[in-house]
């Protein structure tokens, strides 16, 4: 894939400025095409002094950006515990984008890599960080390919003096590897296995030193929130939500791809103003808010904001912003068996209520008829006692199934 000329190659934050909040770029910019865009010249300008730590963790801490991975967790705080920790510190930078229907790390990293590079190499001085370690979804293989080239040319005309260690690792295609901990684990050789907490990543992560891990879409909006500034990020936003989400919209609309969107949208507002509609002969039915993991929405519930936060009192969650269609053509019980069928597969092994309840779960809903009691006991189950977020949420596509479409488990009409 060769990079195209980058006049012709609007950035994010152009289509931003300009107010056409839509479909990112195509085409992305190699190096020498985001040095011609002041690339790195905000990078320089903190390591020089002109721009101190205490004002970048205020602006970061002030946007209110939050882990875009799925987690959520406040990037600025995260910034500030990290650093208080004695070093040294390390940095692991999570591309393991492995949720089902997620792929807006992939589309900026075709995009736009340096924007994202900056970003952490200006958290890494933020933060006062040692080494890197990126890890990359192996199924990747274009990206990685863009990203060992676009770190070579990094390198070879490093901005500052005393450039962190930066090594990209390789995944193995383990859906788990994307949660914090087992990431920490398999760079460091081992098997992929979420750990138990506490402590904290923050403080024992990487090597027993203290990290900062963060989502790749999370660095990558870095450099925009200290251009500029808190307010510019907090000004987009809707229905009482504020900042910007990337959605990665699958499933029976007329234009799928990753929406930049104001946080905040309905997914009605997702469907008719950023991706054309439904597709002909489709009408809406269902909707994954967050990918496997975030549970399955009725049609008519179609005002909620898309947001953190927001969907839980309807027992699902936004996560990575994998937001998945379904028609009158598809239904939730299906769509219910087909992500625990995943979760079983995906399922580390490490604890009985995952490791067998994922197994169970499967067995009862793909039988015709479901024992909800039996059902609603193993969720339960799961929900408490499993480990990591893969066991505690893999029953919520089930849950909603028996709260939201009773009618598919009946066979009455929908
Ligand atoms: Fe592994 Fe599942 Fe337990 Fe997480 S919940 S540690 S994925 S077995």
């Amino acid at each position: 894939q060769k990079p195209i000329p980058h006049a012709q190659c609007e950035t994010v934050q152009q289509a931003v400025e300009k107010g056409e909040i839509r479909d990112v770029p195509q085409g992305w910019l190699d190096h020498a095409g985001y040095l011609d865009n002041g690339g790195y010249g905000l990078l320089q300008r903190c390591v020089s002094g002109e721009v101190d730590v205490e004002s970048v963790l205020k602006t970061m801490e002030n946007s209110g950006l939050r882990g875009l991975g799925g987690a959520g967790f406040p990037a600025g705080r995260k910034w500030r515990i990290v650093r208080n920790e004695k070093g040294p510190r390390l940095m692991a930078i999570n591309i393991d984008e492995g949720e089902p229907g997620t792929f807006k790390d992939r589309t900026y990293l075709e995009t736009d890599p340096h924007r994202f590079l900056e970003g952490m190499l200006i958290a890494a001085w933020a933060v006062g960080i040692e080494d890197i370690y990126i890890y990359l979804r192996d199924e990747y293989h274009g990206c990685r390919e863009i990203l060992t080239r676009e770190l070579a040319a990094l390198q070879a005309n490093a901005p500052i003096a005393n450039m962190p260690k930066i090594e990209l690792r390789r995944g193995a295609g383990a859906y788990i590897c994307g949660e914090e901990s087992a990431m920490i684990e398999s760079i460091e050789g081992k098997r992929g296995m979420p750990r138990l907490r506490p402590p904290y990543v923050a403080q024992v992560g990487l090597f027993n030193r203290p990290t900062l891990e963060h989502n790749f879409e999370t660095l990558y909006w870095v450099r925009d929130i200290l251009e500029k500034g808190a307010d510019w990020f907090t000004s987009h936003g809707r229905n009482g939500r504020k900042g910007l989400r990337s959605y990665s919209v699958s499933g029976r609309v007329k234009n799928p791809g990753v929406k930049l969107a104001p946080a905040g949208v309905t997914i009605q507002e997702l469907i008719d103003e950023f991706c054309g509609g439904m597709q002909d002969g489709h009408s809406f039915y269902a909707y994954l808010p967050g990918g496997a993991s975030g549970g399955i929405l009725p049609a008519t519930m179609n005002n909620i904001p898309l947001d953190f936060d927001t969907l839980q009192p309807h027992g699902c969650f936004i996560g990575s912003a994998a937001v998945m269609v379904l028609s009158d053509q598809d239904t939730a019980v299906d769509a219910a068996r087909n992500t625990m069928r995943f979760f079983a597969d995906e399922s580390c092994g490490q604890c009985t209520p995952c490791r067998v309840g994922t197994a169970k779960a499967l067995t009862l809903i793909e039988k015709p008829e479901w024992d909800l009691p039996l059902l609603a006991d193993l969720s339960q189950v799961m929900r408490d006692a499993s480990i990591c977020g893969l066991g505690q949420a893999a029953p919520n596509p089930v849950d909603c199934v028996v709260r939201y479409f009773p009618h598919e488990l009946t066979g009455t009409t929908k």
